[in-house]
């Protein structure tokens, strides 16, 4: 998977959330269908913190069984750096745990918000290409 398609009013949804959240580094789901992003379901970052994320453990759980009933895969999981980079940090490398699944940085780039997809594999990152229509 080198290409991911968020639509544009969930990719509008996603950065409205993590804007809300700020400072804190705010995280969810994109599940969808082959490379396109149908539903987007943002989980709480447990920790609260502005430099770090964990995704609240039930509402992980109940959103991966939700994407599960719905017949749709797992294919990104997103976070925001508030104080940037644009691109994964250490620790995201270092404690990624899914496979195959995209990782989506939101990040500040002057007044507007933005994202970026990765894939991390075997201790680094390439970018993806992504697609808002
Ligand atoms: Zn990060």
């Amino acid at each position: 998977m080198g290409k991911l398609i968020i639509p544009i009013d969930i990719a509008t949804k996603v950065l409205d959330y993590v804007k809300e959240k700020l400072p804190e580094e705010s995280c969810g789901l994109l599940a969808g269908s082959d490379i396109t992003v149908t539903i987007e379901i943002p989980i709480t970052n447990q920790l609260h913190s502005p430099i770090k994320y964990f995704m609240d453990p039930m509402e992980l759980f109940k959103a991966l069984e939700m994407i599960e009933t719905l017949k749709l895969d797992l294919l990104g999981i997103f976070h925001s750096h508030p104080k940037g980079p644009p691109r994964p940090s250490e620790t995201d490398i270092k404690e990624f745990l899914y496979p195959g699944v995209a990782t989506i940085i939101c990040y500040p780039d002057s007044n507007n918000w933005k994202m970026k997809a990765f894939l991390i594999e075997h201790d680094c990152y390439t970018e993806m290409e992504l697609v808002i229509e």
